[in-house]
Parts: C-alpha cells; structure tokens; sequence
C-alpha cells in the first residue's frame, strides 16, 4: 500500500531511496532525484517515481509541467542532467536493455499520409523486425480492422490516435507509454481510449498515460503521479486517495424547521452534520456513508420530518485531492506533500486543481 488514511501521511511519498534495487519487480518503472534542467530552465526538479507493474498510472499535471521531459527520459529519448531510475529493471542509463518492452506514443504519432494505415504499421514492422501478421492483430486490438486499407490522411484524429496506439504495440511490450493519448479527443474518443487502455491492463500489461485533465485520469486509472513545475505533488492509488475523504448523505427535507429538527437529532447521534446553502436552505449534509441511510430515515420518522431527498455523495478526484492538499498546507504547508514544494508552487498546482472540469 503506498499511503495511509491519515492526512500527512497520505501524502508522504514512498521511500524510494528503499525501494530502488529492491523492488524492481513490483514496480515497472522507479526513478530517483530525476532532474532536467534545458539551460537555466529546470523542467523536472528530484522527481521520485514509483509506477507499480501492471497497473494503469495516470501521469497528470498542467501544460509545461515536466510530463513529455520525464516521458522522454524515461524512453532514453534525453539524458537526465541529475538521478537515477529504472524501467523494467534496467538502469535509465542502459536504456537498450529495455526499449524492445516498452511501447510508446509520444508528442502525438507521425505517418505517412497518403499510405493507409495498415501499409504505415507495416513500415515500422519492417524496422522492428516484427512479422506482418501482428499488424494485423494490433489493428484489430485498437479496432482499426476495418478502415486499415484508408489512406492515414482520411482518418479522424480519434483514428489516429488509435493507430498511434498500435505502433506501440508493435512490440508486443510489457510498459505502454503513452503521451495525452486522448488530447482533443470528443468524450466518445475519450471512452474508446479508456476501453482499450484498461484491456491492456487486463492481460497484464502495465501502462503509463500522461494528461492534463485529473477529472479525465480518474475514470482511467487506478494509480496517480501529479506534477508541477516539474515536482512531484502526489503519487498514489486514486481509490485511497478518494476514500482518505468520507462519503456524504445529502438529505432534503420539506422546510427549515425540520431541516435544523433534523440536524438536531442527528447531532445527538454523534455523527457530524450542517445544513448547507442559503438562509432557507432545506439540505443536510450528513458524514456518513449509504450504509447508514436506513436509520437515518428511521429517525427522520420517529421526529416526524419528511425527507424529500436522500443520496449518497462521493468526492470526485480533484476534490478529495484539493481537500487533502489544503488540509496538508494548513497543518504543516505542502512539504508532506512534496518535499522540495514551495508554497508558491503549491498555490499553483490548487488553482490548477480547481479549474480541472468535470467531467
Ligand atoms: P504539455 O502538457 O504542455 O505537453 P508537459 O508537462 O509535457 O507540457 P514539457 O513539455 O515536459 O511539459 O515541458 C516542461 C518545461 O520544459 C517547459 O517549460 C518547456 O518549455 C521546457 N522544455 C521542454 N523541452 C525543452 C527543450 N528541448 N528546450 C528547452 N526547454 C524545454
């Protein structure tokens, strides 16, 4: 498990001084003090990474925020200038013991236009040494059969993406790298996206995707890194990080004054509740889970209130992720966060958690 319920400790990174060279077959991916600086500019700042194997890790973070710069080391595309890490149990360093296991699409895929998008895989076959017949297999798996013989120029950018995707699989590799394999993609794209990334997880392949929409990630991920400014902010498993904030019941009642009866019984209970909105406001917020809709509803009887409304309410992913965030600055600023954060930075990234849409 990486975190714990507690607040600060949620937040705390693994200790991946620890885990280096002892865990490498857990983690497909482990990076230490990964630093980039592109002369004065420092685009990624001591990142320690841990991207458990077989899972799907969402890698989340504003424009310019160091994403494609850790991909691109990662991918032994550039050299880091400080750290140390490894993919797939090989040193960043010795990145040709592992490229042939790791698939990637990054800075979104280039083809040949006027060649059709079987006869570009083909191209790139040849240069792998990989056998025609599992192009045909890879434009099955990203649902490309039919239109594999249209030209790359007439596909719609979701197709593009799709068979950017399966160049990366070419390989047949155990690390799929991909980067915002769904930028500008309609919510339709976006759900094919997500099919496809979590059959790959199914037959154990671990897959890393970049984005810089949390909403987005959080329906296809089951772990996360945030960066900012090239540091790390949060790495984690989302459903921990969804569970460390309680579930709500919302309850309406027909007016205020059995609204505040209401809160009052509740009160008594021991659970915590506050009636939210406006003067009038006939809502409840109750901290506690669906598990405990039925008393409730049992003691709204015996009081003799109506209640018009009843449903449970879970925080979306930004949400626990700025709440956490906001109680971990006030209690002891972000340095349980992130280490090296500044507060500053930490101002940063909540603006940017709090403008992410929904989805
Ligand atoms: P986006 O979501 O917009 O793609 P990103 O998180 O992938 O952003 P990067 O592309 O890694 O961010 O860029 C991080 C920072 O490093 C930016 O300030 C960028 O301008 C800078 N940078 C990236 N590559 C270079 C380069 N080759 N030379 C100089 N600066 C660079």
């Amino acid at each position: 498990m990486w975190f714990h319920r507690d607040v600060s400790a949620a937040l705390a990174t693994v200790p991946v001084a620890r885990a280096i060279g002892q865990d490498t077959d857990r983690y497909a991916v482990m990076t230490r003090g990964l630093t980039k600086r592109f002369g004065k500019r420092t685009a990624v700042d001591g990142l320690d990474l841990l991207i458990p194997g077989g899972s799907i890790t969402g890698f989340v973070g504003p424009n310019g925020a160091g994403k494609t710069t850790t991909i691109r080391m990662l991918l032994g595309l550039i050299r880091p200038t400080a750290g140390s890490g490894t993919v797939l149990g090989h040193p960043l360093s010795g990145s040709r013991a592992y490229l042939a296991r790791v698939g990637a699409l990054i800075e979104g895929p280039t083809f040949y236009p006027p060649l059709s998008g079987r006869e570009n895989l083909i191209v790139l076959a040849r240069l792998g040494g990989i056998q025609n017949k599992r192009v045909d297999a890879v434009l099955e798996r990203v649902g490309l059969g039919p239109r594999r013989l249209d030209p790359f120029r007439t596909y719609s950018l979701g197709m593009r993406q799709r068979l950017g995707i399966a160049a990366a699989l070419l390989p047949s590799p155990e690390l799929l790298v991909l980067d915002e394999p769904t930028n500008g993609l309609d919510p339709h794209g976006i759900a094919e996206i997500r099919a496809m990334l979590r059959s790959f997880a199914d037959d154990g392949m671990t897959v890393f995707v970049s984005s810089h929409l949390l909403a987005e990630i959080q329906q296809i991920c089951e772990h996360l890194v945030v960066i900012e400014s090239g540091r790390l902010l949060f790495q984690g498993d989302v459903e921990e990080l969804l569970a460390a904030r309680a579930p709500q019941l919302i309850v309406r009642t027909e007016s205020r004054e059995d609204a505040r009866h209401l809160l009052a019984l509740v009160s008594i209970t021991g659970r915590e509740a506050r009636i939210v909105g406006e003067e009038e406001s006939v809502t409840l917020e109750i901290a506690a889970d669906c598990s405990w809709a039925g008393d409730l509803n049992r003691l709204a009887m015996a009081g003799g209130i109506t209640l018009v409304h009843l449903s449970e309410r879970r925080s979306t992913l930004e949400e626990a992720f700025f709440e956490i965030t906001r109680n971990c600055s006030a209690e002891n600023g972000l340095a349980n966060a992130a280490p090296h954060l500044e507060e500053s930075s930490a101002r940063a990234a909540k603006a940017w958690i709090r403008e992410v849409p929904r989805p």
